[in-house]
């Protein structure tokens, strides 16, 4: 089955059990807290901590996501993408445990015929609070799910929050087992034993109680909420891998056209190298992120969102020269994933000339830039190396420095190509000389403002501009895990 059919087959799904189909909303958060969409429920976070009443009492969605947390995971799991689509169903003071459970299962396990996904139910395992009875109940009593395949954690692992006192509660995870072949058992009832074999594909969160003041987990349950929320999320990716036979979210239909193009442009077989392998599956994920943020008005920046955007596109076109390709490529890979994505976003087509303008001319750029540093890292490696005498080679800060003050390398690209050749940088003291050097900025730009006093406002944005670009927001948002 497609992933566009996937996707439209749980809209359906939920459309006709009552829920309202809400489309989905931009990559850039609706949530000012949250630099981009990072799961379904952030366009409900109002609806989900009670500040205001949800229109519908369910919906369901399927929303665009990126999460940059996950960057490094890109390629070498199976099932994280920068970008990612998250299906979903929520109730607002509806239907709550049962309701949600008796969905999930339905809709897992009945056949593709009868609209379901045709899993296999006693291939599912379910991750659980030790606390939550009445969950293990109905997925013992109701269901008929066998308690071997139920896994009861304590509150720090399948808990969630918001960081602060107000909702919380117990999630639900339902898991995939793909067979021993994937890696050892669930002993003990661990369904995160290593290995590949067990794959979580939804997480239920069920918005039961208020907390109250304590850090980390450590807080009393003070009550039951009176209105409460059903949230839930499935990776759209992670269903489609597993429903079309592949062994990762980057071989679906939506992603593994810019793998095969790789290899036309490349002449290198998706296969045949476990490194290059890694290679292609990063420059697949990324080009389809680059593709979905600039369609969403991101530009390429090197502060926040754009500096995210620029990132991945910058990944893809290293990936691209580790793998031998010394040229443009997006021009050949960019199209394929736009046709590969067209079906569920059609605006990709018909936008594709601004978007293709902003990736190509980002792509030009970062070539020239690698052109022009490329020879002058190189250098300060072979010194850093000849130098080290039998100790770790250390890259000196001051040529980090160098290296991104006259040449544009990023900090993050000068760390990757100092360590695939084995020398580690030393980024202390490239993060002080870059504070120095903000330092004499922002007294400049002080000083130049003769007679305007209000500095404080322009400190504050200037500090919030300075603010480390990787997002943490989610953790603290939700502390799913
Ligand atoms: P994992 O433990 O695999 O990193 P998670 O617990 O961080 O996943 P949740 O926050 O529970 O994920 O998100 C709900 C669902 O979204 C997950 O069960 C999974 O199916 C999907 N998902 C999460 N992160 C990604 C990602 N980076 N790429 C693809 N799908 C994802
Ligand atoms: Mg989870
Ligand atoms: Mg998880
Ligand atoms: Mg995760």
């Amino acid at each position: 089955m497609r992933t566009a059919e996937i996707r439209q087959r749980w809209l359906d799904y939920f459309s006709e059990r009552g829920h309202h189909v809400a489309p989905s909303t931009s990559l850039i958060s609706p949530d000012p807290s949250l630099l981009f969409t990072v799961a379904g429920m952030v366009p409900f976070i109002p609806y989900i901590i009670g500040t205001e009443q949800s229109p519908h009492p369910r919906i369901a969605s399927v929303q665009k996501c990126i999460r940059t947390n996950d960057i490094e995971n890109v390629g070498k799991t199976t099932r994280h993408g920068t970008f990612f689509q998250m299906n979903g169903n929520f109730s607002f003071g509806d239907y709550f445990k049962e309701g949600a459970i008796d969905f999930a299962w339905e809709l897992l396990t009945n056949s593709q015929v009868d609209g379901g996904y045709g899993f296999d139910g006693d291939k599912l395992w379910v991750t659980l609070w030790d606390q939550d009875t009445e969950s293990f109940d109905v997925l013992t009593r109701k269901i008929g799910m066998d308690p071997a395949h139920i896994v009861r954690l304590p509150r720090e692992e399948n808990f969630w929050d918001t960081g602060q006192p107000g909702p919380a509660g117990p999630c639900a995870e339902f898991h995939v087992d793909r067979g021993p072949e994937y890696g050892p058992e669930a002993v003990g009832g661990n369904v995160d034993p290593g290995g590949d074999r067990y794959l979580e594909v939804w997480n239920l969160v069920f918005d039961q109680y208020l907390r109250g003041e304590g850090k980390g987990k450590d807080y009393p349950l003070i009550r039951e909420l009176d209105q409460k929320a059903i949230d839930t999320g499935a990776g759209l990716e992670r269903l489609a891998f597993l429903m079309q036979g592949k062994q990762n979210m980057y071989e679906i239909d939506e992603v593994y056209p810019v793998i095969a193009a790789t290899e036309q442009i490349t002449g290198k077989r998706y296969g045949a190298d476990t490194d290059d392998d890694v290679r292609m599956r990063v420059i697949a994920d990324h080009v389809r992120s680059s593709l979905m943020l600039i369609s969403d008005g991101v530009r390429p920046s090197n502060e926040g969102r754009g500096y995210v955007l620029r990132r991945v596109v910058r990944r893809a076109v290293r990936s691209l020269r580790l793998l031998g390709v010394q040229e443009t490529a997006l021009p050949e890979l960019l199209p394929v994933s736009m046709e590969a994505m067209k079906a569920s976003y059609p605006i990709l087509e018909t936008e594709f000339d601004r978007i293709s303008q902003v990736a190509y001319g980002e792509e030009d750029a970062f070539l020239r830039t690698l052109a022009s540093g490329t020879t002058i890292l190189d250098t300060a490696v072979a010194r850093a190396k000849s130098s080290a005498g039998g100790a770790t080679p250390v890259l000196g800060g001051e040529q980090a420095f160098a290296l991104h003050d006259t040449y544009g390398f990023p900090i993050d690209l000068t760390l990757e190509m100092a360590s695939e050749q084995g020398v580690q940088v030393d980024e202390a003291a490239f993060r002080s000389l870059m504070a120095e050097q903000k330092a004499r900025a922002r007294a400049d730009a002080v000083a130049k403002k003769t007679g305007h006093t209000d500095t404080a406002a322009y400190e504050s944005v200037r500090t919030s501009l300075d603010a480390p670009v990787e997002f943490l927001g989610y953790t603290d948002l939700t502390s799913r895990s």
